[in-house]
């Protein structure tokens, strides 16, 4: 990048400073001159330029730490877009192995990967996509028993598991240590996105519940590629506004997608006082 785009993006960025550091104190991690070294400004410039975007946005995303639960079809292309907005460090927690049959629409892992540990191979595409994140796999299961210990410390947690009891242990956990929580599904052709600021707004037990009965999965009931990319980008989106600023992210309501027809319905949801999750 020439000396004087450079500058040019500088300014630009410096004009537009907004309220997202007083807001995001995680930009204090980093320190200013942050953009100042390699290739950062050049890597970032496209999202910089962004009249809504700034430096302390970036330095946001530099000293956040994510937990991305799943690395499949919704955590692919989350982990891939915050690794790639330059989010400082990424867990990936998936305790499966990749199959063929996961090829068609989990964008992290490709045909030489089948058999080897999706949160080995997801890290590794990760860390050729941007080698300053730091990405923490752990081939783990998320479960109600260890949630607590695995959320502890992230900033921010993006739920891409596949069933409900992991959505509701995600849910409870950053609930109880008030750590803001995005959540996803994809079925077929349709899915839902939620963000949750634990206390400010509606979390995912106050908007649903209980599991519906007998929900199928995408073995059964089938899944288009594409779909889950939709979700996966919409639940990467919410987090980036939630850990920026930037934005208004998706609080006290969920995103229903009808991907077949692309008809969205935004649903508000209002706190339960007796969520077992959430209450006071
Ligand atoms: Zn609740």
């Amino acid at each position: 990048m020439s000396n004087s785009r450079r500058s040019f993006l500088r300014d630009l960025a410096g004009s537009v400073r907004d309220v997202a550091a007083a807001a995001q104190p995680d930009a204090r991690k980093v320190p200013d001159t942050f953009l100042a070294s390699g290739d950062r400004m050049e890597r970032y410039s496209r999202q910089l330029v962004l009249p809504e975007w700034s430096e302390s946005a970036q330095a946001a995303l530099a000293g956040s730490s994510v937990l991305v639960v799943g690395a499949g079809a919704l955590g692919s292309p989350v982990a891939l877009y915050l690794a790639g907005a330059g989010v400082g460090r990424i867990g990936i927690v998936d305790d499966d192995e990749v199959e063929l049959s996961n090829l068609h629409r989990q964008l992290l892992h490709y045909t030489p990967d089948v058999g080897v540990p999706k949160a080995l191979s997801a890290a590794a595409k990760l860390g050729f996509l941007n080698p300053e994140v730091v990405v923490e796999p752990y081939q783990a299961r998320l479960e109600a028993g260890n949630a607590a210990g695995m959320v502890e410390g992230a900033d921010l947690v993006v739920d891409c598991s596949d069933s409900f009891e992991t959505r509701y242990a995600v849910n409870a956990a950053c609930c109880a240590a008030r750590i803001p929580l995005v959540e996803g599904g994809v079925l077929g052709t349709s899915g839902l996105v939620m963000a949750v600021r634990p206390g400010e707004g509606a979390c995912y037990r106050c908007a649903f519940p209980a599991p519906p009965p007998d929900a199928p999965s995408c073995a059964t009931a089938g899944v288009l590629g594409p779909a889950a990319g939709v979700i996966g980008s919409l639940q990467a989106l919410e987090a980036i506004k939630l850990l920026t600023g930037v934005g208004e992210p998706l609080t006290g309501a969920f995103l229903q997608c009808d991907l077949a027809t692309l008809s969205f319905l935004r649903v508000n949801v209002q706190r339960r006082p007796d969520c077992p999750d959430c209450a006071e």
